[in-house]
């Protein structure tokens, strides 16, 4: 994945995509799909139908919503920063900028798991796990 840039969610979750996304789209279509993941969004600007994601028309000057139960599951909420990465052409992938783990602050998305809004990266978890068992196996008589 290759960082892009990053956006702003208005207030009814809309963005402006980038110049460089922008003719991408001028050359597919002038929709996008968006696909929900449990750690953010991907958007496909190559839309090809019948389609398993949501549908959003860009409008003037490449703005575009995020689809509202996208964003609900997400809990991504007005004026919210995000991240956009290109994973291939006309393909990119959006998460909350600045997510990192709350207990070390890795910031490598291959690492990180959501849980309610929050991230903690592999290692961390590992070791609260770890913790959680030798508690266990203390509490034994
Ligand atoms: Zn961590």
């Amino acid at each position: 994945m290759k960082y892009l840039t990053s956006v702003s969610l208005d207030s009814s979750g809309y963005i402006l995509l980038p110049k460089e996304i922008i003719k991408t789209c001028r050359i597919y279509s002038r929709e996008v799909e968006w696909l929900y993941s449990e750690y953010g969004i991907y958007m496909n600007t190559v839309v090809k139908k019948p389609t398993t994601g949501l549908i959003r028309k860009i409008i003037s000057r490449g703005k575009v919503n995020i689809p509202a139960p996208y964003r609900r599951e997400l809990r991504w909420q007005s004026y919210m920063s995000l991240e956009i990465f290109q994973i291939a052409e006309g393909y990119f992938y959006f998460q909350a900028a600045h997510c990192h783990c709350i207990f070390c602050c890795n910031s490598y998305v291959d690492d990180l798991i959501a849980i309610q809004g929050k991230y903690i990266c592999k290692n961390c978890l590992q070791e609260a796990i770890g913790k959680h068992y030798m508690l266990a196996a203390n509490n034994k008589f």
